[in-house]
């Protein structure tokens, strides 16, 4: 684990309050991170915030956060001019993907994103593009829809891929309509051997006790919660 600074070099708006930005961090190539670790930012004492790299290089690192407008924290670093330096740690977290040939599905909603993302990009960084992968993912409505273009284009690299998009709260073509907890049935399931959740606690409890339920042992179920 690393604490170190790193810098913002870009910035882009995904929706109206997601940002995926991106930091400079030469010290990173110490000590690299594992597809669904994070990062925490010391923004002031006793104000540190964690996020889950959606991408990472050698020297660099990727961040999706949501912009909680009466939060303290995340919109320091998504108002963040270019250039901005922060302090922080990292690698943190055991959420990681494991290197296992055996097919995974990947659950989650909202600023949940981030870490599946990225253990998807381990898959293909590890070769796991063999076995059936699947990545479920909701949010509450069409503007709220992003890196839908990148997830279809991850997919075109696996053997066996689909992408199953949620929306909780509208009726759109190409999307399901309602919970990603929907999703988990017999059927559904049946051809994954690994889970990883990641999305709010109510979303990832729901989706442990169904796994559970259907008969999914813990050891094959991954998650974390914010
Ligand atoms: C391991 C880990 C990884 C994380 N990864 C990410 C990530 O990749 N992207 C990301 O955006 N966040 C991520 N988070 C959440 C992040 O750390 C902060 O909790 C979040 O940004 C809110 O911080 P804040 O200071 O703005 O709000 P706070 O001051 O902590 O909260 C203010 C109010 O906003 C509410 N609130 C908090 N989060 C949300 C939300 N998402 N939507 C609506 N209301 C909310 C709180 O309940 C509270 O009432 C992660 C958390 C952990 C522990």
């Amino acid at each position: 684990m690393l604490k170190t600074t790193f810098t913002l070099i870009t910035k882009t708006d995904l929706t109206h309050d997601v940002y995926e930005l991106t930091y400079s961090c030469p010290d990173l190539v110490r000590d690299p991170p594992k597809p669904g670790q994070y990062v925490m930012f010391q923004l002031a004492p006793g104000l540190n915030r964690s996020y889950s790299l959606a991408s990472f290089t050698l020297t660099t690192f990727t961040l999706v956060i949501k912009r909680v407008e009466e939060g303290k924290g995340s919109y320091i670093i998504c108002d963040a001019e270019m250039g901005q330096v922060f302090s922080g740690m990292l690698p943190l977290g055991h959420f990681v993907l494991r290197d296992t040939p055996v097919s995974k599905c990947f659950i989650g909603t909202g600023t949940g994103f981030a870490p599946l993302y990225c253990q998807m990009l381990g898959c293909i960084e590890l070769w796991l593009i063999q076995s059936h992968t699947a990545f479920v993912f909701g949010v509450r409505t069409l503007v709220d829809v992003f890196y839908a273009d990148e997830i279809q284009m991850i997919g075109t690299q696996f053997v066996h891929f689909q992408y199953v998009p949620y929306l909780s709260r509208e009726d759109k073509p190409d999307f399901q309509k309602g919970y990603v907890i929907d999703w988990i049935t017999a059927e559904n399931i049946a051809d994954y051997v690994e889970f990883y959740l990641c999305g709010s606690p109510i979303m990832v409890k729901s989706a442990r006790e169904k796994l559970e339920a259907l008969g999914i042992a813990n050891e094959r179920v991954f998650w974390e919660q914010y």
